[in-house]
């Protein structure tokens, strides 16, 4: 925490500068864990956030100017830099965000590999050239740097979600403004500090922080300058930045909330799907956007599977998130573990059967106990919606039709898990599920390499893999002839 204290945290971080912001007002960083403030950051205000379009166009001819190899090198050196910082952020996020120090260490290798997989794909922007059908012209096909972005973040990955929108931005040549999420700030800015000294040139990458989070997006997206927004957050803020990002026809990424299932099928290897169910339900003790959210298991294997889930959930430690020893740490805020506990009551009112937790843990601190339900009735709140908590609602299905069924049930389509040793039954129930993403017998997808993102309204574009970079390029066509 030392190193992290020396970051001028009460400035914004505009034009390579750490600025100081026009309001006087200072916004609290609390530790969720102890419930201490650990920290200030700057309030901006739309007049900040003009300032920060103004450094962001400033910078933007000669970034999208510089050699694709210069980029990549650059992006290269901020992965190395996150690498060699990687214990201080990781202490940093744990902090913030009260995930335990093991997650974050997690988080922190997974957002420094974005800047080494853009690196690489700074470099890979191809066009192509063909005949057209008619054979009367060329049609040529290059790649341009979509213009300035706006990057919003959510609380729940401050490192990670940063950095998987700024590395593909700077690889396209993309100049960009950062808004992270108000209860997790720090490590925005401690990243902003990394790409500064990696060599991001000055107003390449601004980082702005705010409490009046709308009126500063509204500020940044009324500048025609702006041609992108990249959202990650819930659905519901997502479908208000959309509306306003129609204003003026402005590119959206969305990467947004998720229900994800996780159906366990009688043939499956239970101790994977034990181990698969542990990682996809407490990653981020449940505060993650790919969480598994609802368990459909088959009729012979749910007494097994509820029993050992109960006991693994039973036995974590739950503690501190920056204690060695932690497995769960608490949840972000208090209204976080208030939502938690009234969908734990609402589907106990319907008739589920708590196995293990169920309740606040009594501590300062925001925690909620590791918890399994059975006998979860279907119109059960947490079914319905995200629980971003440790808690996992178990409901048995019979037939394959009826698990896909419940699965696809849901206005989400994120990511599904499903745990079977039929390979061929796997490979057919992923092409009838609903999502963006299917974990086959594994409990985390996560990888730069890979297409990250969702259908239905869990989002827009993709993140990650050649996709990631594509959100900030255009096309451009030049038919020709010669
Ligand atoms: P959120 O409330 O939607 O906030 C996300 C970001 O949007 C924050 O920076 C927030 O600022 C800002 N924001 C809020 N209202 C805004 C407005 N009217 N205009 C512009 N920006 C606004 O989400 P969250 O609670 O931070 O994060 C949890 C959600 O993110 C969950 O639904 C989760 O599933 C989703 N998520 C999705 C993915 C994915 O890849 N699909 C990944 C991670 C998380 P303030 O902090 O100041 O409110």
């Amino acid at each position: 925490m030392a190193e992290a204290q020396n970051i001028s945290m009460t400035h914004l971080f505009i034009g390579g500068e750490w600025q100081q912001a026009s309001s006087d007002s200072l916004i609290d960083v609390v530790n969720p864990s102890t419930e201490e403030i650990i920290g200030r950051v700057a309030n901006a205000t739309t007049a900040d956030a003009q300032r920060a379009v103004e450094a962001a166009a400033a910078a933007a001819p000669a970034w999208a100017a510089t050699p694709p190899r210069k980029r990549s090198e650059i992006l290269r050196r901020c992965y190395e830099l996150m690498v060699r910082d990687s214990e201080k952020i990781a202490e940093l996020i744990s902090l913030e965000n009260g995930k335990s120090l093991n997650d974050a260490r997690g988080e922190t290798a997974y957002a420094a590999e974005f800047f080494r997989w853009f690196a690489e794909e700074a470099v890979r922007i191809n066009g192509d050239i063909s005949r057209s059908p008619s054979g009367l012209a060329r049609t040529i096909v290059q790649y341009e740097p979509i213009g300035i972005s706006l990057l919003v973040t959510p609380w729940n990955f401050p490192a990670a979600m940063a950095t998987r929108k700024i590395a593909p931005a700077l690889a396209a040549g993309c100049t960009c403004i950062l808004k992270p999420a108000t209860d997790t700030p720090l490590t925005a800015y401690f990243v902003a500090r990394l790409l500064a000294e990696a060599g991001v040139p000055a107003g390449v990458v601004n980082v702005i922080t705010t409490s009046t989070a709308g009126k500063v997006s509204n500020a940044i997206l009324d500048d025609s300058r702006v041609r992108k927004l990249s959202f990650t957050g819930s659905t519901e803020v997502g479908r208000v930045l959309l509306r306003k990002a129609a204003d003026s026809v402005i590119n959206c990424s969305m990467e947004l909330g998720g229900n994800a299932p996780f159906l366990v099928f009688d043939d499956a290897d239970i101790e994977l799907a034990i181990e698969g169910a542990m990682v996809a339900k407490m990653r981020n003790g449940g505060e993650a956007c790919t969480a598994a959210n609802r368990f459909y298991v088959q009729r012979g294997i749910a007494p097994e599977f509820s029993r050992r889930l109960a006991e693994r959930m039973g036995a974590l430690v739950v503690d501190d998130g920056v204690n060695p020893g932690t497995q769960c740490g608490p949840l972000v805020n208090a209204g976080a573990v208030d939502k938690v506990a009234s969908l734990v009551d609402d589907a106990r009112k319907k008739g589920a059967r708590i196995l293990v937790g169920g309740e606040r843990v009594k501590r300062k601190g925001h925690f909620y106990q590791p918890t399994v339900l059975v006998d979860v009735s279907p119109d059960a709140d947490l079914l319905k919606e995200e629980i971003f908590g440790p808690v996992a609602p178990i409901v048995v299905f019979d037939h394959e039709d009826e698990a896909i069924a419940q699965a696809n049930d849901t206005e989400y389509g994120l990511i599904a898990y499903m745990f079977t040793r039929d390979l061929a039954r796997g490979l057919r129930i992923s092409e009838r599920l609903e999502s963006g993403m299917i974990g086959l017998n594994r409990g985390v997808v996560s990888d730069p390499a890979a297409p990250f993102g969702g259908v239905k309204q869990s989002g827009l574009g993709r993140e990650g893999a050649h996709h990631g970079i594509l959100e900030f390029l255009e096309a451009k066509y030049i038919s020709t002839n010669w």
